[in-house]
């Protein structure tokens, strides 16, 4: 009888896997069953020790580089051809949960074991990665590591951002290098023949349909504003309506007319997550009025078309008022490379998975790998979409499945010929 080979998803072991997440969901455990593990914390740094124990038990060599970024590789049949490399971040937010991130490096760490355990080298060497500072929480912003690594941000400049303590990211880094042993760096930016995260989907699209695995199919646009309205503070009692510059109330009508001007199409994002008044006193007209808008959709057009909106609106509204708009992030959308994507579906199909495209909503260190090497992304269902937050879930059959995609499409990747 001709034997089936067997595939490395055949070797993947679900409850290992899972049994690892919770293990690493101790390290700054929250009473409340969250993760509470800033970028280059020592919990983080426990953390990042225990990552680098499983892959010494697996015969991985471990690297670093000047911002902490963790490689442990897995060296293929050609080490001279670039590597895969396959992971996400293990740091949370305050608030965060067990699998943002950590699933991404857990997986891919799960890969590699898997194709150990089939035997056979593949051509080129796969890498499992956990970039420094994905959340931005401690240092804002985030997705500095992976910023860094392809080039986008120097390293000095990094080095100079500090947390709500004043230490610096040069400081946390060092302190957290310092704890290496045997662990040499390499330089920033080697040469990367593909790129593939998975992750929590953090939305609630995969669990309404049903459908265990999202081929990411890019990552939407994003524009972020801070708006500043002066008025002049004036008594609540005697300063007559008509003759007032009250910044709050001119601030209220951007914020509803921006509202209305973003409500089409359905998809598009819209939020003003902070708004402060000053001198936010009962009596008095407020004189200032400081507000964000967060805008996000996957077309560049309608991000656009939005955009000419607010700076439409933040003049036609302000009435007696001064309006100052500064826009502090714009980041277009992107399509992940299709040869990527391709995989990702094949190997779904293979092992008879159901997936399906889905956009990212939310930003990963795969947005800045897509400018370095072709990229891909595969998304598991969350818990009603909900994410940054201690009731964070997901069904351990999803992590299960996600790590048999993702091992696939790796070796599908890592066998492929040069050159690419
Ligand atoms: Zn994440």
């Amino acid at each position: 009888m001709p034997r089936m080979s067997r595939r490395p998803s055949d070797f993947i072991d679900g409850s290992r896997l899972w049994d690892r997440h919770m293990a690493l969901a101790r390290f700054g455990a929250r009473d409340d069953g969250g993760v509470d593990r800033p970028a280059l914390s020592g919990v983080e740094a426990d953390a990042r020790a225990q990552i680098v124990a499983w892959g010494r038990e697996l015969g991985l060599r471990p690297f670093t580089d000047a911002v902490a970024n963790l490689f442990l590789r897995y060296e293929g049949r050609d080490p001279s051809l670039a590597p895969i490399l396959v992971g996400s971040h293990i740091d949370s937010q305050p608030t965060g949960g067990k699998f943002d991130g950590v699933f991404g490096v857990l997986a891919a760490l799960e890969a590699v074991q898997a194709i150990i355990a089939r035997g056979e080298r593949p051509l080129r060497s796969i890498e499992v990665v956990a970039w420094t500072n994905e959340e931005g929480s401690r240092f804002a912003p985030g997705m500095t590591g992976s910023e860094v690594f392809t080039g986008k941000r120097s390293a000095q400049e990094l080095f100079q951002i500090r947390d709500a303590k004043g230490i610096t990211v040069q400081q946390a880094a060092e302190a957290v290098l310092s704890r290496d042993i045997d662990i040499p760096q390499r330089a920033l930016g080697f040469p990367i023949a593909a790129f593939l995260e998975a992750h929590i989907e953090q939305g609630p699209v995969l669990e309404k349909a049903g459908i265990p695995i999202g081929v990411v199919s890019g990552i939407q646009g994003t524009r972020r504003y801070r708006v500043r309205v002066a008025g002049e503070a004036a008594h609540a009692g005697t300063a007559l309506r008509a003759e007032r510059k009250d910044a709050l109330m001119a601030a209220v009508r951007m914020i509803s007319a921006i509202d209305r001007a973003a409500l089409e199409p359905a998809d598009t994002m819209l939020t003003v997550g902070l708004l402060t008044v000053s001198p936010n006193a009962p009596s008095v007209v407020p004189a200032e009025a400081f507000f964000s808008i967060d805008l996000r959709h996957p077309q560049d057009e309608i991000v656009d078309r939005v955009d000419s909106e607010i700076r439409r609106i933040t003049e036609v509204e302000k009435g007696s008022c001064e309006v100052e708009l500064i826009q502090i992030a714009h980041a277009r959308s992107l399509t992940f490379a299709s040869e990527v994507r391709a995989a990702i579906t094949r190997a779904a199909q293979g092992i008879g998975i159901p997936s399906m495209d889905i956009y990212s909503a939310a930003g990963h260190d795969a947005r800045q790998l897509h400018y370095w090497c072709p990229t891909g992304m595969i998304f598991i269902p969350c818990h009603e979409g909900i994410s940054h937050s201690p009731k964070e879930w997901v069904e351990p059959e999803h992590i299960t499945a996600g790590a048999r995609v993702l091992v696939d499409t790796a070796w599908d990747l890592a066998t492929s010929k040069p050159p690419r």
